[in-house]
Protein backbone atom coordinates (compact mmCIF):
# COMPACT_ATOMS: atom_id res chain seq x y z
CA UNK A 1 0.00 0.00 0.00
CA UNK A 2 1.28 3.10 -0.85
CA UNK A 3 1.69 6.71 1.24
CA UNK A 4 -1.80 8.08 -0.23
CA UNK A 5 -3.46 4.59 -0.40
CA UNK A 6 -3.34 4.35 3.18
CA UNK A 7 -4.27 8.02 3.57
CA UNK A 8 -7.02 7.06 1.56
CA UNK A 9 -8.34 4.35 3.61
CA UNK A 10 -7.79 6.04 6.34
CA UNK A 11 -10.07 9.04 5.13
CA UNK A 12 -12.72 6.50 3.97
CA UNK A 13 -12.62 4.69 7.55
CA UNK A 14 -12.98 8.35 9.23
CA UNK A 15 -15.99 8.92 6.81
CA UNK A 16 -17.38 5.68 7.18
CA UNK A 17 -17.98 5.88 10.77
CA UNK A 18 -19.24 9.76 10.47
CA UNK A 19 -21.67 8.67 8.24
CA UNK A 20 -22.67 5.41 10.28
CA UNK A 21 -23.20 7.93 13.33
CA UNK A 22 -25.16 10.43 11.46
CA UNK A 23 -27.18 8.07 9.83
CA UNK A 24 -27.87 6.37 13.73
CA UNK A 25 -28.67 10.23 14.91
CA UNK A 26 -31.23 10.54 11.78
CA UNK A 27 -32.84 7.22 12.84
CA UNK A 28 -33.01 7.93 16.26
CA UNK A 29 -34.69 11.47 15.09
CA UNK A 30 -37.21 9.34 13.25
CA UNK A 31 -37.77 7.06 16.16
CA UNK A 32 -38.51 9.31 18.71
CA UNK A 33 -40.19 12.20 16.77
CA UNK A 34 -43.34 10.52 16.95
CA UNK A 35 -43.29 10.12 21.13
CA UNK A 36 -46.54 12.14 22.30
CA UNK A 37 -45.70 11.86 25.63
CA UNK A 38 -44.94 15.09 28.53
CA UNK A 39 -45.80 18.25 28.13
CA UNK A 40 -44.51 21.67 27.69
CA UNK A 41 -43.79 23.54 30.78
CA UNK A 42 -46.14 26.99 31.24
CA UNK A 43 -45.47 27.78 35.12
CA UNK A 44 -43.19 30.68 32.65
CA UNK A 45 -45.99 32.14 30.54
CA UNK A 46 -43.11 32.41 27.93
CA UNK A 47 -42.41 28.86 28.05
CA UNK A 48 -45.88 27.83 27.43
CA UNK A 49 -45.22 29.15 23.77
CA UNK A 50 -42.79 26.29 22.85
CA UNK A 51 -43.70 24.03 20.01
CA UNK A 52 -44.11 20.38 21.10
CA UNK A 53 -42.90 19.19 18.24
CA UNK A 54 -39.45 20.86 17.64
CA UNK A 55 -36.28 18.32 18.34
CA UNK A 56 -33.03 18.24 17.64
CA UNK A 57 -30.26 16.27 18.48
CA UNK A 58 -26.30 17.25 18.08
CA UNK A 59 -23.49 16.02 19.14
CA UNK A 60 -19.92 17.64 19.01
CA UNK A 61 -16.57 15.51 19.46
CA UNK A 62 -13.27 17.11 20.93
CA UNK A 63 -11.79 17.13 17.60
CA UNK A 64 -14.08 20.00 16.57
CA UNK A 65 -17.02 17.78 14.50
CA UNK A 66 -20.71 18.41 14.65
CA UNK A 67 -23.14 16.19 13.84
CA UNK A 68 -26.84 17.24 14.00
CA UNK A 69 -30.49 16.37 12.75
CA UNK A 70 -33.52 18.38 13.12
CA UNK A 71 -34.26 21.74 14.55
CA UNK A 72 -30.74 22.58 15.61
CA UNK A 73 -31.45 26.19 14.95
CA UNK A 74 -33.97 26.59 16.63
CA UNK A 75 -33.26 29.44 19.72
CA UNK A 76 -34.63 28.57 23.09
CA UNK A 77 -34.00 29.97 26.29
CA UNK A 78 -31.35 27.80 28.68
CA UNK A 79 -32.85 27.24 31.84
CA UNK A 80 -31.08 25.46 33.99
CA UNK A 81 -28.55 23.86 31.65
CA UNK A 82 -27.15 27.48 32.78
CA UNK A 83 -26.70 26.37 36.45
CA UNK A 84 -23.88 24.07 35.01
CA UNK A 85 -21.26 27.29 33.51
CA UNK A 86 -22.23 29.92 36.74
CA UNK A 87 -20.67 27.52 38.54
CA UNK A 88 -18.03 26.96 36.80
CA UNK A 89 -17.75 30.80 36.75
CA UNK A 90 -18.26 30.70 40.59
CA UNK A 91 -15.11 28.38 41.35
CA UNK A 92 -13.07 30.10 38.95
CA UNK A 93 -13.66 33.49 40.77
CA UNK A 94 -13.92 31.82 44.24
CA UNK A 95 -12.38 28.57 44.80
CA UNK A 96 -13.32 25.20 45.68
CA UNK A 97 -13.24 25.91 49.31
CA UNK A 98 -15.00 29.45 49.65
CA UNK A 99 -17.61 28.16 47.61
CA UNK A 100 -18.59 25.00 49.67
CA UNK A 101 -19.15 27.05 52.38
CA UNK A 102 -21.78 28.75 50.57
CA UNK A 103 -23.37 26.01 48.11
CA UNK A 104 -23.34 21.78 49.16
CA UNK A 105 -22.97 18.95 46.74
CA UNK A 106 -25.47 16.80 47.86
CA UNK A 107 -28.46 15.59 45.89
CA UNK A 108 -31.36 16.19 47.20
CA UNK A 109 -34.43 14.02 46.06
CA UNK A 110 -36.69 17.15 46.37
CA UNK A 111 -38.23 19.28 43.62
CA UNK A 112 -35.61 21.94 41.83
CA UNK A 113 -37.86 24.18 43.18
CA UNK A 114 -37.86 23.02 47.08
CA UNK A 115 -37.60 25.94 49.45
CA UNK A 116 -35.30 23.60 51.72
CA UNK A 117 -31.66 24.18 53.09
CA UNK A 118 -29.59 21.63 54.54
CA UNK A 119 -31.11 21.98 58.38
CA UNK A 120 -26.85 21.93 59.89
CA UNK A 121 -24.85 24.18 57.69
CA UNK A 122 -28.28 26.13 56.32
CA UNK A 123 -26.45 25.77 52.88
CA UNK A 124 -28.44 25.21 50.23
CA UNK A 125 -27.67 21.35 48.96
CA UNK A 126 -26.61 21.63 45.47
CA UNK A 127 -25.18 24.29 42.77
CA UNK A 128 -28.15 22.56 40.22
CA UNK A 129 -31.64 23.21 42.46
CA UNK A 130 -32.73 26.71 42.46
CA UNK A 131 -31.66 28.12 45.97
CA UNK A 132 -28.06 26.72 45.27
CA UNK A 133 -27.65 28.42 41.75
CA UNK A 134 -29.28 31.85 43.14
CA UNK A 135 -26.62 31.55 45.76
CA UNK A 136 -24.34 30.79 43.47
CA UNK A 137 -24.85 33.57 40.96
CA UNK A 138 -24.94 35.94 43.94
CA UNK A 139 -21.01 35.02 44.09
CA UNK A 140 -20.25 36.37 40.65
CA UNK A 141 -18.17 39.39 41.10
CA UNK A 142 -18.79 42.43 39.44
CA UNK A 143 -18.67 46.10 40.75
CA UNK A 144 -22.20 46.76 39.61
CA UNK A 145 -24.97 44.73 37.91
CA UNK A 146 -24.30 45.30 34.36
CA UNK A 147 -20.41 44.58 35.12
CA UNK A 148 -21.68 41.29 37.00
CA UNK A 149 -24.12 40.43 33.69
CA UNK A 150 -21.04 40.86 31.06
CA UNK A 151 -18.36 38.72 33.23
CA UNK A 152 -21.56 35.94 32.48
CA UNK A 153 -22.06 36.93 29.27
CA UNK A 154 -18.07 36.84 28.95
CA UNK A 155 -17.88 33.43 30.44
CA UNK A 156 -21.12 32.05 28.22
CA UNK A 157 -19.56 33.22 24.75
CA UNK A 158 -16.45 31.75 26.08
CA UNK A 159 -17.77 28.46 25.86
CA UNK A 160 -20.30 28.77 22.50
CA UNK A 161 -18.18 30.69 20.39
CA UNK A 162 -20.41 33.70 19.87
CA UNK A 163 -22.40 36.32 20.93
CA UNK A 164 -25.18 35.16 23.22
CA UNK A 165 -28.75 37.38 24.31
CA UNK A 166 -31.09 37.50 27.32
CA UNK A 167 -34.47 36.77 25.71
CA UNK A 168 -36.10 40.06 27.33
CA UNK A 169 -39.67 38.43 27.53
CA UNK A 170 -38.57 35.18 29.47
CA UNK A 171 -36.51 37.63 31.73
CA UNK A 172 -39.56 39.83 32.67
CA UNK A 173 -42.01 36.90 32.37
CA UNK A 174 -39.05 35.08 35.00
CA UNK A 175 -39.26 38.24 37.16
CA UNK A 176 -42.97 37.72 37.81
CA UNK A 177 -43.96 35.00 38.44
CA UNK A 178 -40.89 33.40 40.15
CA UNK A 179 -42.58 33.99 43.84
CA UNK A 180 -40.75 30.76 44.95
CA UNK A 181 -37.47 31.78 43.70
CA UNK A 182 -37.56 34.76 45.76
CA UNK A 183 -38.85 33.56 48.61
CA UNK A 184 -36.23 31.42 48.50
CA UNK A 185 -33.40 33.72 48.32
CA UNK A 186 -34.54 36.10 51.06
CA UNK A 187 -34.09 33.14 53.18
CA UNK A 188 -30.71 32.28 52.06
CA UNK A 189 -30.23 36.45 53.10
CA UNK A 190 -31.80 35.52 56.37
CA UNK A 191 -29.46 32.59 56.67
CA UNK A 192 -26.37 34.83 55.99
CA UNK A 193 -25.64 32.46 52.35
CA UNK A 194 -26.29 35.58 50.08
CA UNK A 195 -25.65 39.32 50.95
CA UNK A 196 -27.92 42.10 50.88
CA UNK A 197 -28.16 42.46 46.94
CA UNK A 198 -30.71 39.95 47.03
CA UNK A 199 -32.75 41.26 44.09
CA UNK A 200 -29.40 41.79 41.87
CA UNK A 201 -28.59 38.44 42.75
CA UNK A 202 -32.39 36.87 41.50
CA UNK A 203 -32.07 39.30 38.44
CA UNK A 204 -28.96 38.07 37.52
CA UNK A 205 -30.05 34.00 38.04
CA UNK A 206 -33.45 35.28 35.73
CA UNK A 207 -31.17 36.85 33.31
CA UNK A 208 -28.73 33.51 33.18
CA UNK A 209 -31.92 31.44 32.34
CA UNK A 210 -33.28 33.45 29.51
CA UNK A 211 -29.98 33.36 27.40
CA UNK A 212 -30.93 31.68 24.03
CA UNK A 213 -29.55 29.16 22.45
CA UNK A 214 -29.67 26.66 19.89
CA UNK A 215 -29.24 22.55 20.29
CA UNK A 216 -25.72 22.97 18.46
CA UNK A 217 -24.76 25.74 21.11
CA UNK A 218 -25.64 23.47 24.26
CA UNK A 219 -23.80 20.36 21.92
CA UNK A 220 -20.65 22.69 21.47
CA UNK A 221 -20.53 23.72 25.64
CA UNK A 222 -20.66 20.50 26.39
CA UNK A 223 -17.88 19.27 24.15
CA UNK A 224 -15.80 21.89 26.45
CA UNK A 225 -16.27 20.44 29.16
CA UNK A 226 -15.72 17.14 27.43
CA UNK A 227 -12.50 19.12 26.01
CA UNK A 228 -10.91 20.08 29.36
CA UNK A 229 -12.37 23.41 28.98
CA UNK A 230 -11.32 24.38 25.66
CA UNK A 231 -13.70 25.33 22.97
CA UNK A 232 -13.48 22.30 19.98
CA UNK A 233 -14.29 24.70 17.64
CA UNK A 234 -12.31 27.67 19.02
CA UNK A 235 -9.35 26.66 20.19
CA UNK A 236 -10.60 29.14 23.44
CA UNK A 237 -9.97 28.47 26.85
CA UNK A 238 -13.65 28.65 28.38
CA UNK A 239 -12.59 27.56 32.42
CA UNK A 240 -9.83 26.60 33.46
CA UNK A 241 -8.87 22.70 33.72
CA UNK A 242 -8.73 21.97 37.14
CA UNK A 243 -12.49 23.09 37.59
CA UNK A 244 -13.42 20.52 35.27
CA UNK A 245 -14.03 17.71 37.82
CA UNK A 246 -16.14 19.64 40.05
CA UNK A 247 -18.67 20.89 37.49
CA UNK A 248 -19.05 16.95 36.15
CA UNK A 249 -19.43 15.53 39.69
CA UNK A 250 -22.12 17.93 40.45
CA UNK A 251 -23.64 17.05 37.21
CA UNK A 252 -23.32 13.53 37.30
CA UNK A 253 -24.93 13.18 40.79
CA UNK A 254 -27.39 16.23 40.29
CA UNK A 255 -28.03 17.44 36.84
CA UNK A 256 -31.48 15.60 36.10
CA UNK A 257 -33.68 16.80 38.60
CA UNK A 258 -35.49 13.75 40.54
CA UNK A 259 -34.37 11.41 38.23
CA UNK A 260 -30.59 11.99 38.65
CA UNK A 261 -30.06 8.83 40.56
CA UNK A 262 -31.55 6.58 37.51
CA UNK A 263 -29.94 8.81 35.20
CA UNK A 264 -26.80 7.83 36.51
CA UNK A 265 -27.74 4.15 36.77
CA UNK A 266 -28.99 3.67 33.30
CA UNK A 267 -27.10 6.47 30.88
CA UNK A 268 -24.18 6.57 33.23
CA UNK A 269 -22.85 10.30 31.81
CA UNK A 270 -22.79 13.74 33.58
CA UNK A 271 -25.98 15.39 31.87
CA UNK A 272 -27.56 18.38 33.12
CA UNK A 273 -31.37 19.27 31.91
CA UNK A 274 -33.32 22.54 31.75
CA UNK A 275 -37.66 23.20 31.59
CA UNK A 276 -37.40 24.30 28.36
CA UNK A 277 -36.58 21.37 27.20
CA UNK A 278 -32.47 20.87 26.50
CA UNK A 279 -30.43 18.24 28.12
CA UNK A 280 -26.57 18.07 27.75
CA UNK A 281 -24.72 15.38 28.40
CA UNK A 282 -20.79 15.10 28.77
CA UNK A 283 -18.30 12.19 27.78
CA UNK A 284 -14.59 13.16 29.12
CA UNK A 285 -12.33 13.34 26.44
CA UNK A 286 -14.96 12.41 23.64
CA UNK A 287 -18.08 14.03 23.04
CA UNK A 288 -20.39 16.85 23.99
CA UNK A 289 -24.24 15.64 23.63
CA UNK A 290 -27.28 18.21 23.30
CA UNK A 291 -30.74 17.60 22.58
CA UNK A 292 -34.27 19.77 22.65
CA UNK A 293 -37.21 18.89 22.86
CA UNK A 294 -39.70 20.92 24.61
CA UNK A 295 -42.51 18.17 26.45
CA UNK A 296 -40.82 17.33 29.67
CA UNK A 297 -42.09 14.28 31.97
CA UNK A 298 -42.94 14.63 35.45
CA UNK A 299 -39.90 14.98 36.72
CA UNK A 300 -39.62 17.90 34.42
CA UNK A 301 -36.73 16.33 31.83
CA UNK A 302 -37.50 16.41 28.12
CA UNK A 303 -39.22 13.01 27.29
CA UNK A 304 -37.59 12.64 24.00
CA UNK A 305 -34.17 14.11 25.34
CA UNK A 306 -33.87 11.39 27.88
CA UNK A 307 -35.14 8.50 25.56
CA UNK A 308 -32.09 10.05 22.98
CA UNK A 309 -29.90 9.73 25.48
CA UNK A 310 -30.34 6.44 26.84
CA UNK A 311 -30.17 5.26 23.49
CA UNK A 312 -27.05 6.65 22.49
CA UNK A 313 -25.40 5.58 25.53
CA UNK A 314 -26.66 1.37 24.99
CA UNK A 315 -25.53 1.78 21.77
CA UNK A 316 -22.21 3.60 22.14
CA UNK A 317 -21.45 2.27 25.72
CA UNK A 318 -20.90 5.28 26.76
CA UNK A 319 -21.50 4.45 30.64
CA UNK A 320 -18.68 6.14 32.73
CA UNK A 321 -18.77 3.14 34.87
CA UNK A 322 -18.91 0.18 32.12
CA UNK A 323 -15.62 -1.13 31.42
CA UNK A 324 -16.48 -3.94 29.40
CA UNK A 325 -17.46 -1.85 27.01
CA UNK A 326 -15.56 1.43 27.55
CA UNK A 327 -16.46 4.87 25.52
CA UNK A 328 -13.04 4.78 24.11
CA UNK A 329 -15.35 2.74 21.16
CA UNK A 330 -16.75 6.02 20.11
CA UNK A 331 -13.90 7.89 18.89
CA UNK A 332 -12.44 4.82 17.94
CA UNK A 333 -15.45 4.28 15.09
CA UNK A 334 -15.32 7.82 13.90
CA UNK A 335 -11.32 7.57 13.89
N1 LIG B 1 -35.88 29.66 35.44
C1 LIG B 1 -36.26 28.47 36.02
C2 LIG B 1 -36.68 28.65 37.44
O1 LIG B 1 -35.94 29.09 38.26
C3 LIG B 1 -35.20 27.42 35.87
C4 LIG B 1 -35.86 26.14 36.00
C5 LIG B 1 -35.20 24.98 35.36
O2 LIG B 1 -34.86 24.97 34.17
O3 LIG B 1 -35.05 23.99 36.12
O4 LIG B 1 -37.79 28.37 37.76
Amino acid sequence: MTATDEWRAEAIAHSTGASLLQTFLNDLHNRFQPLRDGKVADYIPELAKADPNWFAICIVTTDGRIFEVGDADQLFTIQSISKVFVHGLALEEHGRDFLLTKVGVEPTGDAFNAIILDEVSKRPYNPMVNAGAIATTSLIKGSCPTERLNRMLDMFRRYIGHDIFVDIATFMSERTTGLRNKAMAYLMQHFGMIDSRVDEALDLYFQQCSLMVNCRDLAVMAATLANHGINPLTGDRAISECYIRDILSVMYTCGMYNYAGEWAYRVGIPAKSGVSGGIIAVVPNQIGIAVFSPPLDKRGNSVRGVAVCEALSQHFGLHLLDSSMGCQKFLDMLN
